[in-house]
Protein backbone atom coordinates (compact mmCIF):
# COMPACT_ATOMS: atom_id res chain seq x y z
CA UNK A 1 0.00 0.00 0.00
CA UNK A 2 1.42 3.44 -0.93
CA UNK A 3 0.09 7.18 -1.12
CA UNK A 4 0.30 8.76 -4.63
CA UNK A 5 -0.34 11.77 -5.88
CA UNK A 6 -1.76 12.74 -9.63
CA UNK A 7 -0.12 16.01 -11.39
CA UNK A 8 -3.74 16.89 -13.62
CA UNK A 9 -3.11 17.76 -17.19
CA UNK A 10 -4.72 20.75 -18.42
CA UNK A 11 -5.48 22.48 -21.58
CA UNK A 12 -6.46 25.53 -20.84
CA UNK A 13 -9.21 25.02 -18.41
CA UNK A 14 -9.85 21.67 -19.49
CA UNK A 15 -8.89 18.32 -18.31
CA UNK A 16 -6.75 16.24 -20.90
CA UNK A 17 -8.10 12.35 -20.76
CA UNK A 18 -5.07 11.30 -19.67
CA UNK A 19 -5.28 12.63 -16.15
CA UNK A 20 -8.03 10.22 -15.94
CA UNK A 21 -5.77 7.42 -16.86
CA UNK A 22 -2.99 8.65 -14.41
CA UNK A 23 -5.94 8.75 -11.77
CA UNK A 24 -6.92 4.97 -12.67
CA UNK A 25 -2.95 4.15 -12.86
CA UNK A 26 -2.90 5.80 -8.87
CA UNK A 27 -5.42 3.31 -7.94
CA UNK A 28 -3.39 0.37 -9.33
CA UNK A 29 -0.51 1.79 -7.28
CA UNK A 30 -1.68 2.50 -4.44
CA UNK A 31 -3.77 -0.69 -3.59
CA UNK A 32 -5.63 0.94 -1.03
CA UNK A 33 -3.36 3.80 0.02
CA UNK A 34 -4.36 7.51 -0.74
CA UNK A 35 -4.69 9.06 -4.63
CA UNK A 36 -4.04 12.59 -4.37
CA UNK A 37 -4.72 14.99 -7.56
CA UNK A 38 -2.97 18.52 -7.95
CA UNK A 39 -5.01 21.02 -10.09
CA UNK A 40 -3.08 23.50 -10.90
CA UNK A 41 -4.31 27.10 -12.96
CA UNK A 42 -6.69 29.84 -12.65
CA UNK A 43 -10.03 29.41 -12.02
CA UNK A 44 -10.30 25.39 -12.31
CA UNK A 45 -11.36 24.20 -8.80
CA UNK A 46 -14.90 23.22 -10.58
CA UNK A 47 -12.61 20.46 -12.44
CA UNK A 48 -12.04 18.63 -9.16
CA UNK A 49 -15.88 17.06 -9.02
CA UNK A 50 -14.40 14.92 -12.08
CA UNK A 51 -11.36 13.91 -10.11
CA UNK A 52 -13.10 12.89 -6.83
CA UNK A 53 -15.39 10.75 -9.46
CA UNK A 54 -12.49 8.94 -11.40
CA UNK A 55 -10.62 7.99 -8.27
CA UNK A 56 -9.17 11.13 -6.06
CA UNK A 57 -9.70 10.95 -2.43
CA UNK A 58 -8.11 14.32 -2.52
CA UNK A 59 -7.57 16.92 -4.09
CA UNK A 60 -5.44 19.77 -3.99
CA UNK A 61 -5.87 23.27 -6.18
CA UNK A 62 -3.02 25.54 -6.83
CA UNK A 63 -4.80 28.77 -8.15
CA UNK A 64 -2.97 31.89 -9.52
CA UNK A 65 -3.55 34.06 -12.35
CA UNK A 66 0.02 32.84 -13.38
CA UNK A 67 -0.75 29.71 -14.23
CA UNK A 68 -3.32 30.25 -16.62
CA UNK A 69 -0.58 29.13 -18.65
CA UNK A 70 2.04 26.59 -18.58
CA UNK A 71 5.38 28.50 -16.13
CA UNK A 72 7.92 25.90 -15.51
CA UNK A 73 9.33 27.87 -12.20
CA UNK A 74 5.71 28.31 -10.81
CA UNK A 75 4.22 24.91 -11.76
CA UNK A 76 7.84 22.72 -10.47
CA UNK A 77 6.93 25.21 -6.95
CA UNK A 78 3.20 24.33 -6.84
CA UNK A 79 4.32 20.24 -7.55
CA UNK A 80 6.40 20.66 -4.76
CA UNK A 81 4.55 21.89 -2.51
CA UNK A 82 2.13 19.49 -2.94
CA UNK A 83 4.96 16.84 -2.50
CA UNK A 84 5.71 18.06 0.53
CA UNK A 85 1.95 17.81 1.80
CA UNK A 86 1.35 14.51 0.50
CA UNK A 87 4.48 13.18 0.91
CA UNK A 88 3.62 10.45 -1.61
CA UNK A 89 5.65 7.40 -2.74
CA UNK A 90 5.12 8.08 -6.58
CA UNK A 91 4.07 11.09 -8.32
CA UNK A 92 2.39 10.20 -11.32
CA UNK A 93 2.80 12.77 -14.84
CA UNK A 94 1.09 13.24 -17.94
CA UNK A 95 3.66 12.04 -21.11
CA UNK A 96 2.58 15.55 -22.51
CA UNK A 97 4.38 18.84 -23.67
CA UNK A 98 3.70 19.68 -19.59
CA UNK A 99 4.76 16.53 -17.53
CA UNK A 100 8.06 16.17 -19.73
CA UNK A 101 9.01 19.01 -18.51
CA UNK A 102 8.01 19.12 -14.94
CA UNK A 103 8.63 15.62 -14.15
CA UNK A 104 12.27 15.82 -14.59
CA UNK A 105 12.92 18.70 -12.72
CA UNK A 106 10.42 17.25 -9.69
CA UNK A 107 12.97 13.77 -9.70
CA UNK A 108 16.57 15.69 -10.36
CA UNK A 109 14.88 18.17 -6.60
CA UNK A 110 13.57 15.38 -4.90
CA UNK A 111 16.71 12.79 -6.42
CA UNK A 112 14.34 10.33 -7.10
CA UNK A 113 13.92 7.65 -9.93
CA UNK A 114 11.85 8.60 -13.06
CA UNK A 115 10.50 5.76 -15.78
CA UNK A 116 8.77 8.26 -18.63
CA UNK A 117 6.16 7.54 -21.70
CA UNK A 118 4.48 4.45 -19.46
CA UNK A 119 2.08 2.35 -20.87
CA UNK A 120 1.79 -0.65 -18.15
CA UNK A 121 1.27 -0.73 -14.75
CA UNK A 122 1.20 -3.81 -12.78
CA UNK A 123 1.33 -3.98 -8.55
CA UNK A 124 1.57 -6.85 -6.20
CA UNK A 125 2.29 -6.11 -2.82
CA UNK A 126 5.28 -3.54 -2.83
CA UNK A 127 6.33 -4.41 -6.51
CA UNK A 128 5.20 -1.74 -8.84
CA UNK A 129 6.11 -2.98 -12.26
CA UNK A 130 6.22 -0.35 -15.15
CA UNK A 131 6.23 -0.91 -18.86
CA UNK A 132 7.60 1.04 -21.39
CA UNK A 133 8.52 0.75 -25.07
CA UNK A 134 12.01 1.34 -26.56
CA UNK A 135 13.92 1.22 -29.69
CA UNK A 136 10.79 3.14 -31.51
CA UNK A 137 8.42 0.81 -30.34
CA UNK A 138 9.90 -2.29 -31.43
CA UNK A 139 10.22 -3.86 -27.97
CA UNK A 140 9.10 -3.21 -24.78
CA UNK A 141 11.01 -2.96 -21.04
CA UNK A 142 9.69 -3.65 -17.31
CA UNK A 143 10.68 -1.15 -14.53
CA UNK A 144 10.98 -0.82 -11.39
CA UNK A 145 11.79 2.40 -9.17
CA UNK A 146 14.04 1.65 -5.97
CA UNK A 147 14.73 4.38 -3.11
CA UNK A 148 11.64 6.83 -2.23
CA UNK A 149 10.13 8.60 -4.64
CA UNK A 150 9.20 7.47 -8.02
CA UNK A 151 8.33 10.12 -10.78
CA UNK A 152 6.42 8.55 -13.40
CA UNK A 153 5.15 9.57 -16.54
CA UNK A 154 2.01 8.17 -18.66
CA UNK A 155 1.56 7.91 -22.21
CA UNK A 156 -1.85 9.02 -23.13
CA UNK A 157 -4.58 6.28 -24.60
CA UNK A 158 -2.88 3.77 -23.07
CA UNK A 159 -4.60 2.67 -19.44
CA UNK A 160 -8.37 2.49 -19.02
CA UNK A 161 -10.49 5.09 -17.19
CA UNK A 162 -12.31 4.12 -14.09
CA UNK A 163 -15.42 6.03 -13.60
CA UNK A 164 -17.41 7.39 -10.69
CA UNK A 165 -14.96 5.79 -7.56
CA UNK A 166 -15.22 8.46 -4.64
CA UNK A 167 -18.04 10.39 -3.69
CA UNK A 168 -17.47 13.91 -4.23
CA UNK A 169 -15.93 16.29 -1.22
CA UNK A 170 -14.19 19.90 -1.19
CA UNK A 171 -10.97 20.77 -2.80
CA UNK A 172 -8.30 21.61 -0.56
CA UNK A 173 -6.59 25.04 -1.28
CA UNK A 174 -2.96 25.11 -1.02
CA UNK A 175 -1.17 27.95 -0.44
CA UNK A 176 2.25 28.04 -2.62
CA UNK A 177 4.94 30.92 -1.86
CA UNK A 178 6.08 31.74 -5.52
CA UNK A 179 7.95 34.52 -4.41
CA UNK A 180 11.41 36.21 -5.99
CA UNK A 181 12.20 36.99 -9.73
CA UNK A 182 11.06 34.08 -12.37
CA UNK A 183 13.87 33.40 -14.84
CA UNK A 184 11.54 32.21 -17.16
CA UNK A 185 8.23 33.40 -17.94
CA UNK A 186 5.82 32.16 -21.02
CA UNK A 187 4.26 34.69 -22.24
CA UNK A 188 1.94 32.72 -24.89
CA UNK A 189 0.99 29.56 -26.47
CA UNK A 190 0.35 29.77 -29.98
CA UNK A 191 -1.80 26.58 -30.63
CA UNK A 192 -1.72 24.31 -33.65
CA UNK A 193 -4.66 22.54 -34.55
CA UNK A 194 -5.18 19.28 -35.71
CA UNK A 195 -8.75 18.65 -37.25
CA UNK A 196 -9.51 20.50 -33.57
CA UNK A 197 -8.52 17.56 -31.81
CA UNK A 198 -5.63 16.37 -29.66
CA UNK A 199 -3.61 14.46 -31.86
CA UNK A 200 -1.95 12.34 -28.61
CA UNK A 201 -5.79 11.79 -27.07
CA UNK A 202 -7.56 11.85 -30.22
CA UNK A 203 -9.42 8.11 -30.72
CA UNK A 204 -9.62 8.09 -34.26
CA UNK A 205 -6.63 10.10 -36.48
CA UNK A 206 -6.88 10.29 -40.47
CA UNK A 207 -3.07 10.94 -41.58
CA UNK A 208 -1.46 11.81 -44.85
CA UNK A 209 1.92 11.24 -46.24
CA UNK A 210 3.90 12.32 -49.07
CA UNK A 211 1.46 10.34 -51.18
CA UNK A 212 -1.04 13.44 -50.33
CA UNK A 213 1.39 15.60 -52.85
CA UNK A 214 0.26 18.78 -51.85
CA UNK A 215 -1.57 21.59 -49.24
CA UNK A 216 -4.39 20.94 -50.98
CA UNK A 217 -4.15 17.22 -51.15
CA UNK A 218 -4.84 17.25 -47.39
CA UNK A 219 -8.24 18.24 -47.65
CA UNK A 220 -10.12 15.27 -48.56
CA UNK A 221 -8.34 13.45 -45.39
CA UNK A 222 -9.68 16.70 -43.58
CA UNK A 223 -13.10 16.31 -44.55
CA UNK A 224 -13.20 12.50 -43.61
CA UNK A 225 -11.95 13.48 -40.62
CA UNK A 226 -14.91 15.78 -39.84
CA UNK A 227 -17.18 12.82 -40.35
CA UNK A 228 -15.34 10.89 -38.03
CA UNK A 229 -14.60 13.40 -35.63
CA UNK A 230 -11.19 12.53 -36.04
CA UNK A 231 -7.54 14.84 -36.05
CA UNK A 232 -5.37 14.62 -38.87
CA UNK A 233 -1.82 13.51 -38.88
CA UNK A 234 0.84 13.48 -41.22
CA UNK A 235 4.28 11.78 -41.71
CA UNK A 236 7.27 13.59 -41.75
CA UNK A 237 7.62 12.91 -45.58
CA UNK A 238 4.22 14.92 -45.83
CA UNK A 239 5.70 17.57 -43.20
CA UNK A 240 8.95 18.37 -45.02
CA UNK A 241 7.73 18.63 -48.49
CA UNK A 242 5.65 21.69 -46.61
CA UNK A 243 1.88 20.30 -47.08
CA UNK A 244 1.14 21.01 -43.41
CA UNK A 245 2.43 21.66 -40.38
CA UNK A 246 5.20 20.04 -38.26
CA UNK A 247 2.88 19.83 -35.21
CA UNK A 248 0.76 17.04 -37.03
CA UNK A 249 3.94 15.12 -37.57
CA UNK A 250 3.55 11.72 -35.91
CA UNK A 251 6.76 9.64 -35.65
CA UNK A 252 9.77 8.60 -33.39
CA UNK A 253 10.51 12.80 -33.75
CA UNK A 254 7.11 13.44 -33.76
CA UNK A 255 3.72 12.85 -32.04
CA UNK A 256 3.46 9.33 -30.32
CA UNK A 257 -0.46 9.06 -30.64
CA UNK A 258 -2.17 5.61 -29.86
CA UNK A 259 -5.77 6.07 -31.42
CA UNK A 260 -8.38 3.27 -31.51
CA UNK A 261 -8.59 3.71 -35.26
CA UNK A 262 -5.47 5.18 -37.47
CA UNK A 263 -5.85 5.30 -41.34
CA UNK A 264 -2.61 5.67 -43.33
CA UNK A 265 -3.09 7.53 -46.21
CA UNK A 266 -0.39 7.54 -49.07
CA UNK A 267 2.30 6.71 -46.39
CA UNK A 268 4.95 4.26 -46.96
CA UNK A 269 5.52 3.06 -43.46
CA UNK A 270 8.88 3.86 -42.62
CA UNK A 271 10.20 2.38 -39.56
CA UNK A 272 10.98 6.30 -38.26
CA UNK A 273 6.66 6.65 -38.68
CA UNK A 274 5.82 3.30 -37.13
CA UNK A 275 7.49 4.19 -34.22
CA UNK A 276 4.90 6.65 -33.64
CA UNK A 277 1.70 5.02 -33.85
CA UNK A 278 2.15 0.91 -34.29
CA UNK A 279 0.21 0.79 -31.57
CA UNK A 280 -2.78 1.79 -32.35
CA UNK A 281 -5.48 -0.66 -32.02
CA UNK A 282 -6.64 -0.93 -35.69
CA UNK A 283 -4.43 0.59 -38.32
CA UNK A 284 -6.61 0.93 -41.88
CA UNK A 285 -4.02 1.74 -44.80
CA UNK A 286 -4.36 2.96 -48.00
CA UNK A 287 -1.74 3.06 -50.26
CA UNK A 288 -1.28 2.69 -54.48
CA UNK A 289 1.48 0.11 -53.93
CA UNK A 290 0.73 -3.28 -52.69
CA UNK A 291 4.38 -3.54 -51.69
CA UNK A 292 4.06 -0.47 -49.45
CA UNK A 293 5.43 -1.90 -45.97
CA UNK A 294 2.61 0.07 -44.07
CA UNK A 295 0.71 -3.25 -45.52
CA UNK A 296 2.56 -5.02 -42.71
CA UNK A 297 1.80 -3.16 -40.21
CA UNK A 298 -2.20 -3.04 -41.24
CA UNK A 299 -5.20 -4.52 -39.83
CA UNK A 300 -7.01 -3.95 -42.81
CA UNK A 301 -5.45 -2.39 -46.39
CA UNK A 302 -6.96 -0.78 -49.02
CA UNK A 303 -4.59 -0.34 -52.77
CA UNK A 304 -5.86 2.16 -54.73
CA UNK A 305 -5.38 5.68 -55.47
CA UNK A 306 -5.89 7.61 -52.02
CA UNK A 307 -8.14 10.60 -53.66
CA UNK A 308 -10.29 7.85 -55.09
CA UNK A 309 -10.49 5.70 -51.99
CA UNK A 310 -10.65 8.37 -49.35
CA UNK A 311 -13.91 10.59 -51.10
CA UNK A 312 -15.43 7.37 -51.32
CA UNK A 313 -14.92 6.70 -47.58
CA UNK A 314 -16.30 9.61 -46.56
CA UNK A 315 -19.36 9.21 -48.75
CA UNK A 316 -20.09 5.72 -47.41
CA UNK A 317 -19.85 7.22 -43.84
CA UNK A 318 -21.98 10.59 -43.72
CA UNK A 319 -24.64 7.76 -44.83
CA UNK A 320 -24.00 6.59 -40.46
P1 LIG B 1 7.12 8.20 -48.83
O1 LIG B 1 8.03 7.23 -48.20
O2 LIG B 1 7.57 8.93 -50.04
O3 LIG B 1 5.78 7.40 -49.18
C1 LIG B 1 4.71 7.93 -49.90
C2 LIG B 1 3.74 6.78 -50.14
O4 LIG B 1 2.58 7.29 -50.78
C3 LIG B 1 4.29 5.68 -51.04
O5 LIG B 1 4.17 4.42 -50.36
C4 LIG B 1 3.39 5.71 -52.27
O6 LIG B 1 3.12 4.42 -52.81
C5 LIG B 1 2.13 6.33 -51.71
N1 LIG B 1 1.31 7.06 -52.69
C6 LIG B 1 1.73 7.97 -53.60
N2 LIG B 1 0.67 8.46 -54.28
C7 LIG B 1 -0.43 7.83 -53.78
C8 LIG B 1 -1.83 7.92 -54.08
N3 LIG B 1 -2.31 8.77 -55.00
N4 LIG B 1 -2.68 7.12 -53.38
C9 LIG B 1 -2.20 6.24 -52.45
N5 LIG B 1 -0.89 6.14 -52.13
C10 LIG B 1 -0.03 6.93 -52.78
N6 LIG B 1 9.04 9.99 -40.62
C11 LIG B 1 7.87 10.14 -39.98
O7 LIG B 1 6.79 9.96 -40.56
N7 LIG B 1 7.86 10.54 -38.66
C12 LIG B 1 8.98 10.77 -37.96
O8 LIG B 1 8.91 11.12 -36.79
C13 LIG B 1 10.23 10.57 -38.61
N8 LIG B 1 11.38 10.76 -37.95
C14 LIG B 1 12.57 10.51 -38.60
C15 LIG B 1 13.76 10.59 -37.88
C16 LIG B 1 14.96 10.32 -38.52
C17 LIG B 1 16.23 10.40 -37.73
C18 LIG B 1 14.98 9.96 -39.89
C19 LIG B 1 16.26 9.63 -40.58
C20 LIG B 1 13.80 9.87 -40.58
C21 LIG B 1 12.58 10.15 -39.97
N9 LIG B 1 11.37 10.09 -40.66
C22 LIG B 1 10.21 10.22 -39.98
C23 LIG B 1 11.33 9.95 -42.12
C24 LIG B 1 11.03 8.53 -42.61
O9 LIG B 1 12.24 7.81 -42.72
C25 LIG B 1 10.37 8.57 -44.01
O10 LIG B 1 11.20 9.28 -44.90
C26 LIG B 1 8.98 9.24 -44.01
O11 LIG B 1 8.18 8.67 -43.00
C27 LIG B 1 8.34 9.03 -45.36
O12 LIG B 1 7.13 9.69 -45.41
P2 LIG B 1 5.97 9.17 -46.36
O13 LIG B 1 5.63 7.76 -46.03
O14 LIG B 1 4.90 10.18 -46.33
O15 LIG B 1 6.65 9.30 -47.83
Amino acid sequence: MQDVLVVADLRGATLRNVTLEALYGAGVIAQGGRVTALLCGHNVSSLAETLFAHGAHEVLVVDDERLQVYQPELYRKAVQAAVDEVNPRTVLFAHSAVGRDLAPAIAALYRAGQVSDVIGIAAKDDQVIYTRPVYAGKAFTKNEITGDLAIVTIRPNNLPVSEFMQASKTAKKLDVSFGGDLRTTIKDVMKKVSGGVDLTEAKIIVSGGRGVKSAEGFEPLRELARVLGAAVGASRGACDAGYCDYAMQIGQTGKVVTPDLYIACGISGAIQHLAGMSNAKVIVAINKDPEAPIFKVADYGIVGDLFEVVPALTQELRAF
